[in-house]
């Protein structure tokens, strides 16, 4: 893997799921800066307090454990679609929301959308979307896997019908079928690359000699599945190598994630542009990523995503 010290962004990554193994790959392979879609977690929830726990230690634990690998995390805060179809948990997990919108590094309303496209989804799916319009963030869509293209055209219909800005939206999982009608209609289009399916890394560097680089997004969803947190670098990587222009990737693995989740007035470059710090002394809450006997790093992390670290003995 050969990205010439390219600084990449991963828009969608369940770090919650992941190891910190994960957290250290992900920033020697240029990784800079993530965002963690609010989702749902394999089992349904039979709480409203689970979801407050979820939604707070994404901005709060995992916001900590990625600083503490020299990675700025973000997150989008939304009720998921399959879990919308519980609607006695889903009225209470909506007044959970704002609560968290306006919290520091939430980039948006998400992921939302629609899975089986019920009613229900579709209640919550359009009573999100007001919500965004009221706080005033971009909203991540989580497009089916099932019915993909009806489902993917309807979602963008209900944003326009709700008065939404095409480039407030984040329409995420593509694939060749849908990548045409997201870009004519001015969303942004996102392209999950999954381990051995759906889009694979062959098949998104065809994806961008066809329509470019304009409004392009590449991320992992890496989750609780069999999913690969280095899908960005891996595709950059590629890319380049298949001859795709530099700045062509550098937009679909960084710019674009910038310019789309930027608008929340969360994100922005210089965050992570100042050398990024890494103090493995630091706590949150009383908790640590060291384990008994670990010795903390601390140092400045390098143009080459290696921490030249001073070890604290
Ligand atoms: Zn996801």
């Amino acid at each position: 893997m050969n990205t010439n010290n390219m600084l990449l962004i991963d828009p969608h990554v369940h770090m919650t799921s992941r190891t910190t193994d994960d957290y250290e790959r992900m920033r020697k392979a240029g990784i800079v800066a993530i965002i963690e879609p609010a989702f749902w977690l394999g089992q349904p929830r039979t709480e409203a307090g689970s979801f407050k726990d979820y939604f707070s230690s994404l901005v709060g634990w995992e916001r900590f454990r990625a600083s503490q690998f020299g990675i700025k995390h973000y997150c989008t805060i939304g009720l998921n679609s399959k879990e919308a179809n519980n609607e006695a948990l889903a009225e209470q997990v909506m007044e959970l929301l704002p609560l968290f919108l306006y919290k520091e590094g939430v980039v948006g309303v998400g992921e939302i959308g629609y899975d089986d496209q019920t009613k229900a989804e579709d209640k919550y799916f359009r009573a999100q979307l007001e919500l965004s319009k009221e706080v005033n963030l971009p909203v991540q869509i989580h497009t089916p896997h099932r019915d993909k293209k009806a489902g993917t055209i309807k979602s963008m219909e209900v944003c326009l019908e709700h008065g939404i800005a095409p480039d407030m939206v984040v329409v995420d999982h593509n694939n060749e079928e849908t990548v045409k009608d997201v870009l004519d209609r001015g969303f942004w289009a996102a392209f999950t690359i999954y381990p051995n399916s759906k889009m694979g890394n062959e098949r998104m560097v065809e994806v961008v000699k066809k329509y470019g680089s304009e409004r392009i997004i590449v991320n992992s969803s890496a989750d609780w599945g069999i999913s690969d947190p280095l899908s960005v670098p891996k595709t950059a990587s590629l890319m380049l190598e298949r001859g795709i222009d530099p700045e062509d990737v550098r937009k679909v693995c960084y710019q674009n994630a910038l310019d789309s989740f930027g608008k929340s007035g969360q994100m922005h470059e210089s965050d992570w542009l100042t050398p990024a710090n890494v103090d493995q002394r630091e706590k949150f809450s009383d908790n640590s990523v060291l384990r008994g006997g670990q010795t903390p790093v601390v140092g400045d992390i390098n143009t080459s995503g290696e921490l030249d670290s001073n070890i604290v003995r």
